[in-house]
Order: structure tokens, then sequence, then C-alpha cells
């Protein structure tokens, strides 16, 4: 569930229960939400945020008027929404206003920060300048299952920046949207407040301009130390290079720790979690880990048509859907391999007369070297098996007991588990109406056998590369 679809659906539906004015106001309109967490019990929780302490304790009573009132507009509004109600509660954290705020507009007085030092410009010429991608942006990225904790915490600190979930550790493989969410933050921020420092730095910029520091000598380490430390936001990509370079790890943990205590908001991107970062000091890993570390992962297929069609819509394209499906289906590793593919495609479009069809959009695959995935079934499975044992399909999914079919049947039921997303029953049913707990028991038997049966190991694996081909 999306939160902010939801809440919004909560909210309207709290209309009915709480006066509009002083308590809607207040108690309702302050509410950031950040997150839903749905139970496997199908019951879901709704994580929110609040400025004001009073706000979130009002909220916390279970017994309390907002509690109750909000169970009873969560089952509206997700009924609405989703067309099913959902039994759902608040759960509310306040997190305290910075002391000095980043933004202008809830400042009473002049803003204290933001002021560089003086001479810190020419005395620090040789540190790397931020740039941040202006395409960036929280409005640019499709958000969907894999990426939806991390967009929602990053929205949350690009609107409260400092105060809570310090660091942010945005972790996961390549081209999956890690800089791009980071580099998002900054841009709000800057977009509320031009004045902010907002610092983006790779970690390799950040190892150059330390090992520099240290060549030119004491001033230049302090001009260092001045500009990284007087940042309002800094944001780190790929810390997982940090690994190894205990020098760099000592200023960056001392660096790290300045900024943090000032309440000033840090943003680390990594390719793995700091804890499985080879030869990272413990001390960082357990500070990278203190704030709030949310993983993105792999986009699955209906998100990569989502994400290209955004695209081509930015873009006023026009890719047919066919062409988007086919792209989709086959680029199955990350975002920045889809978007490359694209813009091929979108190249095509432009610069050749003709339209862009299926056949077009294979050919640059091809070049490009992605194979649409051949989608493997039981059927394929169980042909395969039996083409590779030298027996039949209906005997695989007949009732003989002799040992020749039986280890072909239930190697093929064990392929099937393992290489379809289809249940045991339907697995049963496909192999000629068997049971589920049949094929429950011939894939435990299988994976036994694989442990003892060195030549039964090798055949299972000729079958798999086989499929695969
Ligand atoms: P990472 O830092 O994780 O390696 P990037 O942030 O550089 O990945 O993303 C690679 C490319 O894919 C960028 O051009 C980025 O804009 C795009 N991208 C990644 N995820 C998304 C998304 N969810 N929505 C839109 N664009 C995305
Ligand atoms: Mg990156």
């Amino acid at each position: 569930m999306d939160p902010v679809a939801v809440w919004n659906a909560i909210k309207k539906a709290l209309t009915e229960r709480i006066a509009q004015g002083f308590s809607y106001s207040n108690f309702v309109d302050t509410l950031t939400p950040l997150k839903v967490v749905e139970n496997p019990n199908g019951t879901a929780t709704l994580h929110l945020t609040t400025n004001h302490e009073q706000v979130a304790t009002e909220w916390l009573d279970p017994k309390g008027h907002y509690y109750e009132s909000f169970m009873q507009a969560a089952m509206t509004a997700t009924l609405e929404l989703y067309g099913q109600p959902t039994f759902m509660v608040p759960a509310v954290t306040f997190v305290a206003p910075q002391p000095t705020t980043l933004f202008e507009d809830q400042l009473d007085q002049t803003p204290q920060i933001s002021e560089a030092p003086a001479n810190s410009s020419i005395a620090a010429d040789f540190v790397t300048q931020s740039i941040l991608n202006p395409e960036f942006r929280f409005e640019t990225f499709v958000s969907s299952d894999e990426n939806r904790e991390a967009y929602a915490v990053a929205q949350a600190i690009a609107d409260n920046p400092g105060t809570q979930w310090n660091p942010l550790l945005i972790y996961g493989g390549v081209g999956l949207g890690k800089t791009h969410l980071m580099q998002s933050i900054g841009n709000k921020v800057l977009e509320r407040n031009p004045n902010a420092l907002v610092k983006f730095i790779t970690t390799e910029d950040f190892i150059n301009d330390f090992t520099e520091a240290l060549r030119r000598g004491q001033k230049d380490t302090e001009a260092f130390k001045r500009e990284y430390r007087s940042a309002d936001l800094l944001l780190v990509d790929d810390v997982q290079f940090l690994a190894g370079k205990e020098k760099i790890q000592e200023e960056f943990f001392n660096t790290f720790n300045a900024l943090t205590r000032a309440n000033h908001q840090i943003v680390l991107t990594s390719d793995k979690l700091p804890k499985e970062i080879p030869g990272l000091e413990l001390r960082l890993v357990t500070r990278f880990g203190q704030g709030y570390s949310a993983n993105i992962t792999k986009p699955d297929l209906p998100t990569r048509v989502a994400i290209l069609r955004n695209k081509s819509d930015q873009e006023k394209l026009n890719i047919p859907n066919d062409v988007i499906d086919e792209i989709a289906a086959a680029v199955d590793t990350n975002v920045r391999d889809l978007e490359g593919v694209f813009n091929q495609v979108a190249g095509k479009l432009r610069f050749a007369s003709k339209p862009v069809t299926v056949e077009t959009a294979r050919d640059i695959l091809e070049t490009m070297n992605f194979k649409r995935q051949r989608a493997i079934t039981i059927p394929i499975i169980q042909e395969t098996v039996a083409k590779f044992f030298g027996t039949t399909v209906i005997d695989l999914k007949g009732k003989k007991r002799n040992k020749e079919i039986v280890v072909p049947r239930q190697i093929a039921m064990y392929l099937s588990r393992e290489l379809t997303q289809d249940s045991l029953p339907q697995i049963g049913r496909a192999f000629g109406g068997k049971d589920h707990t049949t094929v429950m028991h011939s894939t435990e038997k299988i994976d036994i056998a694989i442990e003892n049966d060195a030549m039964l190991a090798d055949q299972v694996q000729k079958i798999r590369e086989e499929l695969s081909n």
C-alpha cells in the first residue's frame, strides 16, 4: 500500500469524525505519512511522524479519540481504495524539530547556518565541488514495491533533514536508483532553501580530497575539515569504496561525528550492508547502521514496464506497448540497463523515419546482448526431463512405479518447484492429478539424493543447463 495514498484517503474519512478547525488542523494536518507495514495476518500499521510532541502523545493512546477514529476511517479508506477493508492502526512518532532549521520559512530569525566561513572558498579550492544532477528528483523516480520504503523515508528526510534517521543509508545493487534517490533529497532541500549547504560527493572524491589535503599540509587539512563539516546535508555515494582504507576511514568517522552531533543530515549509499563490506571498521559499521537503512532491490516485470512507460511519456515518444513489453521482458538486470536500451530505441524513433516495432526492439536487444528470457513452464520441464532419460511425458504423468520412471518423475517435480512459480497443488495437477504431499515427498527425496549421489546431482545440473538454453 502506498502510504501517501492511504493517508490521504484516511484524512478524507476523518473529516466525518474529527471537527474541522483547530483539532483537525493541529492533530491531523500536521502528520506526515512514512510507510505502511502490512502484517502477515492481514492487519496493517501506518507509520506517521509529527513535529509536535503533544500531538504524538494524543495519538498514542489506543483508547483515545484519534486512535479510535483512525481505525474506523482506515476501514472506510482501504475499502474505497482497494475494494476490501483493512484493519489498520496508527503509529505516530514524534520527531524533534531541528534547533537550527534548514528552511527559512520556518525561521523567525535570520538563518544562522548556510553562511560559509569568509575565506573558505579560497582556502579549500582543491575540494571537489558538489554538482547535483537536476534530473534526479522525486518526481522522476518511479516508486514500486522494490524501492517504496527507501523512497518514503528519503522524502521524509528531505522534508525534515537532521531530525531523525541520521544517517540514511540506501543500499542495493548497481543501477537500481540509489544515486537518483540520494540526489533527489539534495535537490528537494535546495528547492526549499537555495542557501542550504548541500554537498554531494562520491566516496572517491572524499578520498582524493583528503589525500590532496594531507599532501598540501596542515592549513589545507584544516580547510578540508571546515569544508566538509560545514555541510547542512552531506550526501556520500558508494561508501563501500572506503573498504580497507584505514586512514580515510578515520577521517570519515570524524566528519561523520561532527555532522551528526550538530544535527546535520548525512545520507549514504552502498552496494551492500555495512557489515558485509570487508575491511570496514566496526565503529563505522555501527555508525552507518544507527539511522535508517533502506534496501532497494531489482525491479520485477510490472515495475520495469512502468519505468519504461514513464520515460516514454516524459519524452513524449509514444512507444507502442508491445515494444515496451518486449524490452521489459528482456532486460531484467537493472534500471540503468533498461534506460540504455530505451535510449537506443528512442534514438531510432527520432532519427530513423520508420516507426519502432517489436522487430526493431529485438534487433537492438540482440546487439546489446539482451535475450528475452524464455519462461520455463512445467510442460517444458517435463519434455526436457523425459528426453534426457529416454522416457515419455505420458509416463511422467502416469502411475508406473518402476525406478526408471519414478526417479525422472521426481526430478521433474523437483525442477518444477525450483524453476516455476507454481504451487505444490498446481504441480501435482500437472503430473496427472497427484496430491501435493506426493510433490513435497518427491522434492525432498531429490534434495537428499543430490547431497549423496554425485551422478544424480550431475544429471539434475545438466537438465537445468538444458532448460536455460
Ligand atoms: P545506482 O546509484 O543504484 O547504481 P542510479 O541512481 O545511478 O543507480 O540509477 C541508474 C539510472 O536508472 C539513473 O538514470 C536513474 O535515473 C534511473 N533509475 C533508477 N531507478 C529508477 C526509478 N525507480 N525510477 C526512475 N528512474 C530510475
Ligand atoms: Mg550510484
